[in-house]
């Protein structure tokens, strides 16, 4: 399917490795022109030249922690124009909801509440001027089936997600569409390091956790970057204007839920 985006822009933050890469993949196989962000200007730029050679379009960089704002500007001004906006970072750690602090929650809003919106408030303007434009943010599983370790993950997200509903409602009329993403366990870096941790707190090897998370799961594995990305494509395309304000779980089943 021609998803209709060719010679689009996209800027994609965490987008060296994980679901942010495979976001960003999925886009330049649609043909459109990326802007990379991650904090580590290596893989960053290696990921940008597999891009390059693997998909043929134009791939700038901008390193820098998304979260910071002194960086996020740097990375707002070398983006330029944008039609399309995926906003990504790292999680919060897991713990436990007695130790965490006020500046603690403080971190994670900035992190994964307060970065998103920002960024949907200095792109917004501009996609409306001209009449399209498509926003992802991704989000998590624990926005509609709260990890009871990711405490701090919960609570950031589900303001974002109460941003996006009313606010992807404002903005529809114009052509643009915001929606969030919700992964469940995807085989990446973030999935390791929290299987490790689990491990560690359950006593158990990393190859035990994982073989039961894979086993929690319906379909029975974790999912992949490609088949998260092939999703956020789609949204992006100009087949998905009628999609507003939605939130698209993609965890293989392991949301037990009707709706
Ligand atoms: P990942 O494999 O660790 O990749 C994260 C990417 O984001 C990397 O490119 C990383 O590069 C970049 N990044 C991290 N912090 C950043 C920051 N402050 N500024 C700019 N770039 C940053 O993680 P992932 O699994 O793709 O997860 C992506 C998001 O989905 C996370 O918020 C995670 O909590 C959420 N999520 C993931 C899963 C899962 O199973 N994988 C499940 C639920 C939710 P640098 O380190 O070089 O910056």
């Amino acid at each position: 399917m021609d998803l209709g985006i060719r010679g689009k822009r996209a800027l994609v933050c965490g987008a060296s490795k994980g679901l942010g890469r495979g976001c960003a993949e999925a886009l330049a196989e649609a043909g459109v022109d990326l802007v990379l962000n991650a904090r580590g200007a290596e893989a960053l730029e290696q990921t940008a030249e597999a891009i390059r050679k693997a998909h043929g379009v134009k791939v700038l960089t901008a390193a820098g922690d998304i979260t910071a704002s002194e960086a996020r500007a740097g990375v707002i001004a070398a983006a330029g124009r944008i039609d399309i906006l995926v906003t990504n970072a790292g999680g919060p750690p897991p713990g436990l909801w007695s130790d965490w602090s006020r500046d603690d929650f403080i971190r994670a809003l900035d992190a994964n509440t307060l970065t998103p919106i920002a960024l949907m408030q200095t792109f917004l303007p501009g996609m409306i001027e001209r009449g399209w434009g498509r926003v992802i943010n991704i989000t998590s599983q624990s926005v509609k089936a709260p990890l009871a370790a990711l405490g701090l993950s919960n609570t950031a997200r589900t303001g974002l997600t109460g941003f996006v509903a009313g606010t992807s409602r404002q903005v529809a009329k114009h052509g643009v569409t915001i929606n969030n993403l919700l992964p469940g366990s995807h085989a990446t870096d973030r999935s390791i390091a929290l299987a490790e941790a689990a491990a560690r707190a359950q006593g158990i090897t990393v190859a035990e956790v994982e073989r039961r998370g894979a086993a929690s799961i319906p379909v029975g594995r974790y999912g992949t970057p490609q088949e998260f990305g092939a999703m956020c494509a789609f949204l992006c395309s100009a087949h998905a204007g009628f999609i507003v304000g939605q939130n698209i779980l993609l965890d293989g089943g392991a949301v037990n839920a009707t709706i």
